[in-house]
């Protein structure tokens, strides 16, 4: 294994618009324009450190089993895959937004079990389990805001930040089940075995969010 070389996983999308300018603080920038281009791996201005592009959802995956040494991703993405298979060294404090339940406005909510849509199964459960409310979890992908209206759902659990979105579609936002932010997540082999390289970036990352 060659100790000095770094592959980062970047999250596509509006993350990465915040993530390349911390990057380029801590002294990595890609060599081509990384947010026009159709390729998904890019050499940087460092000859050990290559980026590559994915969803969020997949960044985890990728640098838990180590294709990738380090990543960016949504504390959203984080929480519903599972943090015990990497490290969470790092809080970029970029892309906040807050993790909430939401409904329909003036709506009563029944008593008995609720019936909540969401993308984060997994974050939904633990929340409404601690809360000891009985629910009836409804996956879905997207379109999410329509399901109150369309009797699919009481409830919704989904990323709000200006909250426009719910309002355009009748919701109101309820209870913050977490703030989120995009946090830098580091593959638990690596750390060891490439810690002077990884350190090193995180160092760099650190004093960039700091400014
Ligand atoms: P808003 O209308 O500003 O409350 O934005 C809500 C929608 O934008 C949500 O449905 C999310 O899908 C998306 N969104 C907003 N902020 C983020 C973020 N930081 N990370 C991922 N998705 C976000």
């Amino acid at each position: 294994m060659n100790t000095s070389s770094l592959i980062i996983a970047l999250t596509k999308g509006r993350i990465l618009e915040e993530t390349l300018p911390l990057f380029a603080e801590a002294g990595i920038t890609p060599v081509e324009d990384i947010k026009s281009s159709r390729k998904l791996l890019f050499d940087t201005n460092q000859e050990n450190v290559k980026l590559m592009l994915m969803r969020g959802s997949d960044v985890p995956t990728y640098v838990e089993f180590g294709s990738a040494d380090m990543g960016v991703a949504g504390k959203d993405l984080i929480l519903e895959y599972g943090s015990e298979g990497f490290y969470e060294p790092l809080d970029l404090k970029i892309a906040a937004c807050r993790l909430m339940t939401a409904q329909p406005v003036d709506a009563e909510i029944p008593n008995g079990r609720l019936k909540v849509a969401t993308k984060f199964t997994q974050t939904a459960k633990r929340y409404f389990a601690e809360k000891g409310q009985q629910i009836e979890l409804i996956k879905l992908n997207g379109a999410l805001e329509l399901a109150p209206s369309m009797g699919l759902a009481d409830v919704i659990v989904d990323i709000v930040d200006t909250g426009k979105t719910l309002k355009a579609n009748g919701l109101e936002a309820k209870d913050t089940i977490t703030e989120i932010s995009s946090r830098v997540i580091v593959n638990k082999a690596a750390m060891k075995m490439k810690s002077a390289v990884i350190n090193d970036v995180l160092n760099k990352l650190r004093t960039a969010v700091s400014k």
